[in-house]
């Protein structure tokens, strides 16, 4: 089994520098614009599975539970680069992912309604706690500013030599890919564990519905 993490010798410059120069890249958005960052093809025939265990990892890209816990790892990974570092697929039938830079904007709600979820930019001080979507007497202040995370799209160190950087600059960026690979890692490693410890099942589920129907009066 492929796995793409390496351990870099953080006191070699020149370790480090050819650690980042000779990553592979793929691009950030659209191919036609050229920007680049570092990435990994993880596509499945590419990470040296056994061929039975490749053939489950197709079928199990259809499964919801399985792209969840994979999005769940990625989402982990952002919130410890505090959004700034994200990571994201890309590519035709998403075969890499691509590490991203991004951050996270303070949204400028101040209250929230209980009952259902409508977010508002006055506190309950200034308009009551009438909710205007659900008209329900539920509207709180928020105890905590709500944040949304955001992409950039921009290229990372792409034709960068690294010459002028200093050895604390490099080590951080070092770090930082170093945990990407790390990530990688964790998704396959998760997808062979589940290729190999569960099965697919085919569930039929009912959606309940309401309708009008006729009934007829029983005679008192
Ligand atoms: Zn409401």
């Amino acid at each position: 089994m492929k796995t793409f993490k390496k351990e870099i010798d953080m006191k070699s410059r020149e370790e480090m520098e050819q650690f980042l120069r000779n990553h592979f890249r793929y691009f950030t958005a659209n191919r036609w614009n050229g920007m680049s960052s570092y990435a990994n093809n993880m596509k499945i025939y590419n990470l040296g599975l056994p061929s039975e265990t490749e053939d489950k990892l197709y079928d199990m890209l259809e499964v919801e539970d399985v792209t969840w816990r994979i999005s769940e790892l990625i989402s982990d990974f952002a919130m410890n680069h505090d959004y700034e570092w994200q990571a994201g697929w890309n590519g035709r039938s998403s075969g890499y992912l691509v590490l991203h830079t991004g951050g996270r904007k303070k949204l400028e709600y101040k209250s929230r309604c209980t009952k259902c979820g409508q977010l508002n930019y006055k506190n309950v001080a200034e308009s009551g706690c009438k909710c205007g979507r659900c008209g329900n007497e539920t509207r709180v202040n928020l105890t905590s500013p709500i944040y949304q995370p955001y992409t950039n799209w921009k290229s990372v160190d792409q034709d960068e030599d690294f010459e002028d950087w200093d050895m604390d600059e490099l080590k951080e960026r070092v770090q930082v890919v170093m945990d990407f690979d790390q990530l990688c890692d964790d998704i396959i490693a998760e997808a062979v564990y589940m290729a190999n410890e569960c099965d697919i099942e085919e569930e039929t589920y009912y959606v309940e519905q309401t309708r009008k129907v006729l009934s007829p009066r029983v005679p008192a």
